[in-house]
C-alpha cells in the first residue's frame, strides 16, 4: 500500500550562484494507491527532475514529498522502497540477465539464496524472459533489454515504481505492444507508478490519471477524458489531442466571437460563460469538425479546401475561410484542420461547408489561456 504526494515541490538549480534555474514550481499532486500516474510534458518542462526529486537522485529546494503519509525529503535513495526504471535501462553489462535482476536484492537485503532465485525466476516468468537469464544484456534486443530493466524493479516489490520514458528506445510497434504489456504488469501487481513521458498518445493510452507540466509548473491533473474534454487551459487544450486542437483569435462582441474571416454566434450559455472577456481564443478539434452538404445551421462556415491529407481510415482536411487575410492563408489565423472520414472524397481548392458544432467548442482567455467554456 502506498499512497504519494507531493506538495508544493519545488527546484532551483544552481541556488545562491546568481545563475539559477526554477526547473519545478510548487507542484502539488496526490496519487492513490496502486494508482498510474503519468507526468507528461514538452522537453524541459521538468519532468525527469520532479521524478528525480521523488527518486531521491536529487535535492528538494522546498516543499514535502510523502510516501504513505511519512516525510521522505531527507531520505536516501536506497531508503525510500522505490524502484526506477530508467530510459537507458542502466543494465550491467558483463552481468546475465539473472545476476543482473539479483543483484539489488544481494546487495541491499538480507534475503537467502533461494529466495532472490526464486523470486528473479517468479519475475522473469511474469516478463516472459525466462530463457534469456543467462545472456548477457549485449544479446539481447532493445525490447528485451527494457524487460530485464523492468525486471531488476519488479524483484525490488518496491511501494512506488517511477518510470522515465522507458519505451522511447524502441520502435514505434514494439512501443506500443509494451504500453499495453506495462499496463498490465502494472494492473497485476498493483503498485503505485509515477511514469514520465513527453508523448501525449502515451499519456492517454497508459495513465489513470495524466497530470501535465508546462514550464516547470503543473498545467492540470486529470482523467484522460477529463483533460480531453475539459481542458483547464489552452496550453492543455493544445497539447492533448492528435492533430492538436485549433485556435482562432477572436473578439468576443455582440454576442458573438469574431475572427479572420468569420463571426461565431454564441449560445445564451456560452455567453454567460466568457462574461466580459473581450481578447479570447476559441478552439475545436478537428475531429468535431464536420463537414455538411449545405448551409442550414447558425454555425455552418463555407470555407475553401487548401490541402487534403490522407492518413488511411480518415483524412485530414485543411480549410481556410475565403474572407481571411490571403497573405496568411496556409497556415495564418483563419485556417484550420477537420478530420473526416476516409470514405467521404473532398477536393483539393473547391469550396466546402463546414459545421463547427457550439456543443464541442472551447474559449479561452487570450491573455491568461485560462479556460473560460
Ligand atoms: P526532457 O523531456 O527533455 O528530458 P524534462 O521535462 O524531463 O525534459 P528536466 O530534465 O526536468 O526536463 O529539466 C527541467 C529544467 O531544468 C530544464 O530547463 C533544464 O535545462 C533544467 N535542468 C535540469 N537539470 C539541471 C541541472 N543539473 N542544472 C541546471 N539546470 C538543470
Amino acid at each position: 500500500m502506498a499512497e504519494l504526494n507531493l506538495d508544493g515541490v519545488t527546484k532551483v538549480f544552481g541556488e545562491g550562484s546568481g545563475n539559477e534555474v526554477l526547473a519545478v514550481e510548487d507542484v502539488n499532486i496526490d496519487i492513490d494507491d496502486g494508482e498510474f500516474l503519468v507526468l507528461v510534458g514538452p522537453s524541459g518542462c521538468g519532468k525527469s527532475t520532479t521524478l528525480r526529486m521523488v527518486a531521491g537522485l536529487e535535492s528538494i529546494s522546498s516543499g514535502e514529498i510523502r510516501l504513505d503519509g511519512r516525510r521522505i525529503n531527507e531520505q536516501p535513495p536506497a531508503a525510500r522502497d522505490i524502484a526506477m526504471v530508467f530510459q537507458s535501462y542502466a543494465l550491467y553489462p558483463h552481468m546475465t540477465v539473472r545476476q543482473n535482476m539479483s543483484f539489488g536484492l544481494e546487495e541491499s537485503t538480507d534475503l537467502d539464496d533461494d529466495t532472490i532465485e526464486s523470486t528473479v525466476t517468479d519475475a522473469a516468468a511474469k516478463l516472459d524472459i525466462t530463457e534469456l537469464l543467462d545472456r548477457k544484456p549485449g544479446e539481447l534486443s532493445g525490447g528485451q533489454q527494457q524487460r530485464v530493466a523492468l525486471g531488476r524493479a519488479i524483484v525490488r516489490d518496491p511501494a512506488v515504481f517511477l518510470m522515465d520514458e522507458p519505451l522511447s528506445n524502441l520502435d514505434a510497434k514494439l512501443r506500443a505492444g509494451m504500453r499495453t504489456e506495462l499496463q498490465r504488469l502494472q494492473e497485476d501487481l498493483d503498485v503505485t507508478t509515477v511514469y514520465v513521458t513527453h508523448d501525449q498518445t502515451e499519456a492517454m493510452t497508459m495513465g489513470d490519471r495524466i497530470a501535465v507540466l508546462n514550464d516547470g509548473q503543473l498545467m492540470q491533473v486529470g482523467s484522460p477524458l477529463d483533460l480531453y474534454h475539459r481542458p483547464a487551459n489552452q496550453f492543455v487544450a493544445g497539447f492533448i489531442g492528435d492533430p492538436s486542437m485549433n485556435f482562432f483569435s477572436v473578439t468576443h462582441e455582440d454576442g458573438r466571437l469574431v475572427g479572420e474571416g468569420f463571426a461565431y454566434p454564441l449560445s445564451s450559455e456560452t455567453e454567460r460563460d466568457v462574461g466580459d472577456v473581450e481578447d479570447c481564443v476559441l478552439g475545436v478539434r478537428p475531429e468535431d469538425v464536420t463537414l455538411v452538404g449545405s448551409e442550414t445551421d447558425a454555425h455552418d462556415f463555407q470555407v475553401d479546401v487548401d490541402v487534403v491529407e490522407p492518413m488511411g481510415n480518415e483524412n485530414n482536411v485543411y480549410l481556410s475561410f475565403p474572407d481571411a487575410d490571403p497573405d496568411v492563408s496556409g497556415d495564418g489565423p483563419g485556417t484550420f484542420v477537420a478530420t473526416v472520414g476516409g470514405m467521404r472524397q473532398v477536393e483539393r481548392e473547391s469550396t466546402v461547408v463546414a459545421r463547427i458544432p457550439e456543443d464541442a467548442i472551447h474559449v479561452f482567455d487570450a491573455e491568461s489561456g485560462a479556460a473560460l467554456h
